[in-house]
């Protein structure tokens, strides 16, 4: 019986949407959802122009593959409005909040996975948007397509479509198995899987954002569902966060980049879009903080895009590196944890190329951290916690902290 933890929920959560601006300490913050990370490269340079004209220039990917633009002025919202909608990023006045979905990032680009879930990004999120209780969902309840290789199976979605063979996926509820399979019909499966959770939620009483935040939400929504198999967890061995160069006879080169720290530069997203136009016209927002070039006919373009600071294979030491916003965008923040993440990552004491990721915060409340095992760097009113141990700001003896900290890690894990 999967456990079931209920948080004190007292209404719809103040997730920040392109509609609805988060007061941040450095202006408003708001957050464009891209389903399965997809984006065209005409959309990537018109988000990159926002936040050249409206916000700090930069964008953040988040852990989920959205997008998020930083420092907007007050009432820059509505131009920000306008400009997405008429680029085709806000299908849905009603629904952005919901339009959470995660996709395997490589699928049909590399050979592996069961099933080409790219076509099932669009046709997911567009009768998400088409059914009107669905607007209804909190933005923490996630959707993912995993092509079979079990990459974004392993993110905690609340529902996943796990694919099994080219026409056959699995229904994840919660991240478990409990018997439910589909075929052509997988997204209308999807859709009403959703919808069976907002009425158990509303059967209860309930006002849990996530399946696992309503009394028994796995079982429960699995019996409205028609189900009648026990939850078990589906094996999965998810396969390192893709980057560089990954080709394939069938779909060409892909080239995957790290974005350092998951915060892009209007410039970086405009060549990116750039290289995109020599491919496939796309670009895939992975929720490791990367993007993939699908489509390239070589690997030409490679060097230009670390002689702009991209992470291009996995000896970057930006490999496995994330960070949340931090002091000065965060008035909750104890430390400017990406200058002290930035400082520590290029010093000279460099990861191992396999080292367990590593995510810093400016409090406890660990915004964006990765779904899987990671050391956690916390900043604190005196200094920073690695692993559980307190170190002050002298940035040489948070490195070798951090270096410990991710050894003693590796060597938890491999029973070393
Ligand atoms: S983890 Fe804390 S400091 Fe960092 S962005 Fe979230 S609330 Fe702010």
């Amino acid at each position: 019986m999967p456990s079931t933890h209920r948080a004190a929920r007292t209404g719809p959560d103040a997730c920040p949407t392109a509609l609805q601006v988060h007061a941040a300490a450095d202006g408003g913050l708001a957050r464009v959802r891209i389903p399965g990370g997809l984006l065209s490269a005409s959309q990537a340079r018109v988000l990159a122009r926002a936040a050249r004209d409206l916000g700090d220039g930069h964008l953040d990917l988040t852990s989920r593959g959205n997008l998020q633009l930083r420092a907007l002025p007050p009432g820059a919202e509505t131009e920000l409005a306008d400009r997405l909608a008429e680029a085709g990023l806000l299908p849905s006045l009603t629904h952005e909040r919901a339009r959470n979905v995660v996709a395997s990032p490589l699928s049909g680009l590399d050979g592996h996975g069961g099933a080409d879930v790219r076509p099932l990004v669009d046709a997911l999120d567009a009768a998400l948007c088409a059914a009107p209780a669905l607007a209804g969902l909190s933005g923490r309840f996630l959707f993912a397509l995993d092509d079979g290789r079990g990459d974004v199976a392993a993110l905690g979605a609340d529902l996943c479509l796990l694919a099994s063979a080219p026409d056959e996926f699995t229904l994840l509820l919660g991240g478990l198995d409990v018997g439910l399979r589909a075929h052509a019909d997988a997204v209308t499966l999807m859709v009403a899987a959703a919808g069976a959770f907002l009425d158990e939620r509303a059967a209860q009483g309930s006002a849990g954002w996530r399946l696992s935040e309503i009394d028994q939400g796995v079982v429960r929504v699995a019996a409205r569902l028609g189900a009648v198999s026990a939850p078990v967890a589906p094996a999965l061995d998810p396969p390192a966060p893709p980057v560089g160069v990954i080709a394939h006879p069938a779909a060409g080169v892909a080239l995957a980049v790290i974005v350092p720290l998951g915060r892009i530069s209007a410039t970086q997203l405009d060549l990116l879009a750039d290289a995109a136009l020599a491919g496939a016209g796309e670009l895939r927002f992975t929720p490791w903080r990367a993007i993939v070039v699908p489509g390239l006919p070589d690997a030409t373009l490679l060097p230009g895009l670390a002689a702009a600071g991209l992470g291009v294979d996995a000896d970057s030491p930006w490999y496995g590196i994330t960070a949340c916003a931090g002091r000065p965008g965060c008035a909750k923040s104890h430390a400017d944890v990406r200058a002290d993440a930035t400082a520590v990552t290029l010093g000279p004491m460099p990861a191992a190329r396999d080292a367990v990721p590593v995510h810093w915060v400016g409090c406890d409340r660990a915004c964006g951290h990765p779904a899987g095992p990671h050391v956690r760097v916390l900043a604190t009113p005196g200094g920073y916690q690695v692993g559980g141990v307190t170190v002050d700001v002298d940035l040489d003896r948070l490195a070798a902290a951090v270096a410990a900290a991710r050894t003693s890690f590796a060597s938890q894990e491999t029973g070393a």
